[in-house]
């Protein structure tokens, strides 16, 4: 089973990523929650807890990774890695990164209207968050991301 991440608030672009990867990552804490609140969260919810605090204490049947690294490219492979995980191709921006949901794809007649024109005309296919409504697209700016995950090697 793929596994289903929590990142704290300190870790929020760390989940931003894990989700453009296609995992079901959410981030909370930003709020200020307390860590008692989130660990619950994570215990409820399955997820493995993802913190850069080393003194987050052990829960019965709670699985977290601590990471001591601050570089972004390093913690995604260090979480991939130690959740025993490899990133699919197919599954890249395969969510919202707002609302962390799966994105549906919508007919182009549907979704051209509500896009740019620059990629009314260039876009066949588009996706659609239906839970904040934003509409994605693939253009230059998902391939130059797909290629920095290339070069990171994060995929199985
Ligand atoms: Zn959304």
């Amino acid at each position: 089973m793929t596994p289903k991440f929590l990142a704290d608030g300190m870790l929020g672009r760390l989940s931003k990523w894990l989700v453009l990867l296609g995992f079901d990552c959410r981030c909370v804490g930003w709020k200020g929650e307390a860590d008692a609140a989130l660990l619950e969260i994570a215990q409820n919810e399955g997820r493995i807890f993802l913190t850069r605090d080393a003194n987050i204490p052990e829960v019965k049947g709670l699985r977290k990774i601590v990471l001591p690294m601050q570089a972004l490219e390093d913690q995604i492979r260090f979480v991939l890695r130690n959740a025993g995980v490899k990133a699919r191709r197919e599954k890249l921006f395969s969510r919202c990164t707002a609302c962390n949901v799966e994105l549906d794809q919508v007919a182009k007649e549907e979704a051209a209207p509500l896009a740019p024109p620059l990629v009314r005309e260039a876009q066949t296919v588009f996706f659609r968050c239906p839970a904040c409504k934003k509409l994605y697209w693939n253009g230059t700016h998902t391939a130059n991301t797909a290629a920095k995950f290339e070069k990171m090697g994060v995929f199985g």
